[in-house]
């Protein structure tokens, strides 16, 4: 089949949403692909612990230097200082009074501002602690009664430009465009074409490329690998930031303990119960999540723990009762034998956020003609080095605006001409069914590489082991994807082995530790 749309979005998150949203009130011609058959399923849904507001106690100037601090200085300043002067007001005006996106309250029914570690004051708007799954459902309704058109089970494999895919040949010496991507359907293994004046990519961060990551599997870095096969730019690829804690239990996977808790009072401990953060920072347990990464990554090494432990029980003050204001981990923790009301629970660093990614500007437009980028796909220089906490939903929010206002003010038709000499996907000759049991095994043995050599702690002698391991892993899978009849798994490994190796190359390019790219010396 071959569809055509003024805009195409890729990706359901908040970024994705509400650039949908704005081109829709614009009246622009709108579809929204995901390639989950739900919705939901997103990094967004899976936020917890809040998104930066507008509120009384903050300045622009206090903000910017949480911001900044956080990205050592080395953030792009227009996009610091566009963020703090628009975005937290974008909470109160777009999310709670639009599209009707409830928070926790206090006592006199104000927004629950919340803390967290490296914010010098408490400006976190909440949900409980599912803030990110009351966003999306909240903004998917909207989008619902809107009608905006929401294609779901729809895997994006690669995007489309003049001059990779045009069967005019005169298209290969005009300035590159994209006109639109070929997706798969992932219920009946067609792939169709879908032509756009704009694509707009919002497919979130690339977790599962990790052995340890807070992300859901879908995270897999689409977006970015199609940008960067059709020649977009893609920077800051060095900056993977870990979480310093998510639950370590053998049944419950991906799970995150936010750090909100250590905002509420929450301290690190080892097995003897011995508070250590006091020996990395002198933010102690409130320290960034990079040095927090680091310091358990460390006394677990140093002490040959498999992991460590987060006492909420010991230490919260706040007036909500620990079952309610940390209601989503509460009954997780529980679910799994912890009671974290009553004892410390055991967790671990894992992979949580990408501040790198596909380079685009203030208004989400990137390198390519007619592709823009928002969210964590993108890098627009916002994060820097490092990522502050409860920016990322607000970036996204931010982004997805900027963008949708700079399509609208510029709207684009496809040309029916050009894309009338785009072919549609050509299959090869022979495909074959591949043996699932290969593909999990590839993804299983790359995720293990990534951790291990381009990790927390990284040295140059691991960077390059890592990049001979994945350059022959990248054979391999490029030999299957050409053989394979696809399907999603195939696409997201082949997406999972080249953002592994646009890591993997920034790392060894950058031999300053800065920010969450962490460089061993002595080591390497
Ligand atoms: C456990 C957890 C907790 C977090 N907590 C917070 C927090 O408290 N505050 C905060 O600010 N940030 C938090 N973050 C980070 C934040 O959630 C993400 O950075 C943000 O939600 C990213 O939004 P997005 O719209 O860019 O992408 P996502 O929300 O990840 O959406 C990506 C979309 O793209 C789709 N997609 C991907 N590939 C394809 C493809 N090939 N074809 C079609 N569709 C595709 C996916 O299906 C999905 O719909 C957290 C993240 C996690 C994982």
């Amino acid at each position: 089949m071959r569809y055509h749309y003024e805009s195409i979005i890729v990706g359901s998150g908040i970024a994705g949403l509400t650039c949908a949203i704005y081109l829709k009130k614009a009246g622009v011609d709108v579809v929204v692909l995901t390639k989950n058959q739900i919705p939901q399923e997103s990094n967004t849904y899976y936020a917890q612990g809040g998104i930066v507001a507008a509120c009384p106690d903050d300045t622009e100037e206090k903000l910017e230097h949480d911001v900044l601090l956080a990205g050592c200085d080395y953030n792009r300043l227009e996009a610091v200082k566009m963020f703090v002067r628009e975005a937290p007001q974008l909470v109160i005006d777009f999310l709670i009074n639009e599209a009707g996106v409830e928070f926790s309250r206090n006592s006199s029914g104000g927004i629950d501002y919340t803390g967290e570690a490296a914010h010098q004051i408490r400006r976190i708007a909440h949900f409980e602690d599912h803030t990110g799954d009351r966003i999306i459902t909240d903004l998917l309704s909207y989008a619902e009664t809107l009608g905006i058109k929401l294609v779901t089970g729809y895997t994006a494999i690669d995007l489309i430009t003049n001059n990779h895919h045009s069967s005019d040949t005169q298209e290969m010496y005009k300035p590159r465009e994209v006109l639109g991507l070929y997706a798969l359907n992932n219920s009946t293994g067609d792939v169709d074409a879908f032509f756009s004046g704009t694509v707009v990519i919002a497919t979130g961060g690339i977790g599962n490329i990790y052995q340890y990551t807070t992300n859901p599997v879908s995270a897999t870095g689409d977006g970015i690998s199609m940008a960067h096969r059709a020649g977009a730019n893609i920077i800051n690829a060095e900056f993977v930031q870990f979480h310093p804690t998510s639950l370590f239990h053998r049944d419950i996977k991906r799970f995150l303990i936010s750090e909100s808790l250590r905002g509420e009072g929450a301290r690190i401990k080892d097995h003897n119960g011995v508070e250590f953060m006091k020996d990395y920072s002198p933010f102690k347990d409130l320290a960034p999540r990079d040095i927090a990464s680091r310091a358990i990554f460390d006394r677990m090494s140093k002490t040959g723990c498999e992991y460590m432990f987060l006492d909420l029980a010991g230490n919260y003050k706040g007036p909500i009762p620990i079952e309610e204001r940390f209601s989503n981990t509460y009954k997780t923790c529980l679910k799994g034998g912890i009671d974290i009301t009553k004892e410390p629970i055991p967790v671990v660093p894992a992979e949580h956020y990408f501040c790198g990614g596909i380079k685009a500007d203030l208004d989400g437009s990137t390198s390519l003609s007619n592709l823009y980028a928002i969210g964590e796909a993108s890098c627009t220089g916002f994060h820097g080095a490092n990522r502050l906490a409860s920016t990322s939903l607000l970036e996204g929010l931010l982004w997805g605006k900027k963008a949708a206002e700079a399509i609208s003010a510029n709207r684009k038709s496809p040309d029916v001409k050009r894309t009338g000499r785009i072919p549609d996907w050509q299959d090869p000759a022979r495909t074959e069914e591949i043996d699932p049991i290969l593909v999990d095994q590839d993804m299983r043995a790359l995720q293990t590489t990534m951790w291990n050599y381009a990790g927390i702690i990284r040295t140059q002698k691991g960077l390059k082991r890592a990049m001979a391991d994945l350059n022959y892993f990248s054979y391999r899978i490029l030999k299957f994807y050409h053989q394979a009849k696809l399907n999603t798994r195939i696409i997201e490994l082949r997406n999972a082995s080249v953002c592994s190796n646009l890591i993997v190359d920034a790392a060894i390019r950058n031999s300053r530790s800065i920010g969450c790219h962490y460089i061993q010396k002595k080591m390497g």
